[in-house]
């Protein structure tokens, strides 16, 4: 076990996942020493009992495109900066192969289209005759319309966009220590970060950004206001052939009044670090976990939800009718959600930690913004002049 403040830096960031590896990268270029703490994967999940992250995965879609103008801004802002993150940390992790938003519900489309009109995004409306012609391996069902994003919409890989920002934040000789935080101390004028191992870290400035876990570190008098919702994911395996049929596939959001929360998202053809390639098909809302203290880490263990992954299964059957998969497994995820839709982008009342939280299980496009808000937040006391304080107001559940 090491002795008090084994390291010292002005803030450390508790939790390298997408929003903390942001986070710390936008600190580390406003000049500012960072110390960016958080485990590495598990090698097996099944036989881990820490905690983990939502990013387990190759693929998240990206796009701008959606209902919400604040969403669309953010993802926005965030892809803009992509092909520069890639360039100077050497590491890609878009592939910018077109998104398109799907539906049957009219508001949503003509909303997705209003929000698309008012940023100028590269993107086109298509009617079901349109889809049905330059998408012929979908098969949608009638009275759908489409949008399509072109070069600002695809997919990100959400390990490699972490690793692009922690090589950033690398050059800049900053720190990242591959441990679990366990506890947040308060001293006078100073915060001491503790790990699991027993190393300690004093900083000036606590960001803490740690998923769907961060209520551990937080004092449990101070109840966030934040729902953790369970995901379950179908991995479905293709093979050459079918896999080269699909190339240039878009990612695709189909929303719908559907019977699993508002119908399901799909990733087009990805290799995994398995070697393998697979498509992604997941819900777009998830329901709330009952009792995540006692069931969070058990859900990350396990496959997800067998009904959901059932659903999704017959979605994906109909959707693509004429690929064959030769192997279909599930994973399960978890995403965190505030009352208002928007981050919590704050610091805790009465401690003075930062938190950077609340992905609302839509963050992983829109991470690079969403870490410099914070960073600017924790830097300057408000975030940039773009945005308002007020709406990344930490909620608490009060009794
Ligand atoms: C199935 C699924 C599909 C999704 N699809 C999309 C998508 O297509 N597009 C999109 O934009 N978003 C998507 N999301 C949402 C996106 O992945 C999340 O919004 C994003 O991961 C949130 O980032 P985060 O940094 O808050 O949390 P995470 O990415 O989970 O990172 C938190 C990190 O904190 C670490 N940590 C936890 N406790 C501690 C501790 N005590 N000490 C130190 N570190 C700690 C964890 O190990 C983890 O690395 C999806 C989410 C899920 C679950």
């Amino acid at each position: 076990m090491s002795s008090l403040s084994d390291f010292k830096c002005d803030v450390c960031v508790i939790g390298k996942g997408l929003l903390g590896s942001a986070a710390a990268r936008h600190l580390s270029e406003m000049g500012v020493s960072v110390l960016l703490l958080g485990p590495d994967e598990p090698k097996v999940r099944s036989d881990h009992s820490g905690v983990f992250g939502s990013h387990y995965d190759s693929g998240r879609i990206t796009r701008i495109i959606d209902t919400d103008l604040y969403c669309a801004q953010i993802a926005e802002a965030s892809i803009s900066r992509y092909a520069e993150l890639e360039k100077f940390s050497g590491i890609d992790f878009f592939e910018p192969v077109g998104h398109l938003a799907v539906s049957n519900l009219d508001d949503y489309i003509s909303k997705i289209v209003g929000t698309a009109r008012h940023l100028g995004v590269d993107a086109k409306s298509l009617a079901a005759s349109e889809l049905a012609s330059r998408f012929s391996y979908f098969s949608f069902p009638s009275g759908v319309s489409g949008v399509h994003e072109h070069s600002t919409g695809g997919h990100i890989n959400p390990r490699n966009l972490i690793k692009a920002q922690i090589e950033m934040l690398m050059k800049a000789e900053n720190e990242v220590i591959n441990e679990t935080g366990s506890a947040i101390e308060r001293h006078d004028g100073f915060f001491q970060v503790v790990t699991q191992n027993g190393k300690a870290i004093k900083a000036n400035k606590v960001l803490l950004a740690s998923g769907v876990f961060s209520e551990r570190l937080v004092d449990s008098r101070e109840k966030l206001d934040l729902e953790i919702c369970e995901s379950t994911v179908v991995l479905a395996e293709l093979g050459k052939e079918d896999a080269e049929r699909l190339r240039g596939m878009p990612s695709v959001i189909f929303r719908q009044e559907a019977e699993y929360e508002k119908g399901v998202y799909l990733l087009p053809p990805i290799r995994y670090t398995d070697g393998k390639t697979y498509i992604k098909i997941g819900h777009s809302e998830s329901r709330p976990m009952s009792d995540p203290d006692a069931n969070l880490v058990k859900w990350f263990q396990g496959n997800g939800d067998p009904v959901i992954a059932d659903w999704l299964k017959s979605q994906l059957f109909s959707l693509l009718p004429g690929i064959s998969f030769t192997d279909i497994k599930t994973e399960s995820c978890a995403v965190s959600r505030s009352p208002t839709g928007r981050q919590f982008i704050d610091t805790i009342e009465g401690s003075g930690i930062h938190v950077l939280l609340a992905g609302n299980g839509y963050s992983a496009k829109s991470s690079d913004e969403l870490g410099r808000i914070a960073a600017h937040k924790v830097i300057s006391g408000e975030v940039p002049e773009e945005y308002s304080d007020i709406d990344f107001k930490v909620k608490y559940k009060r009794t």
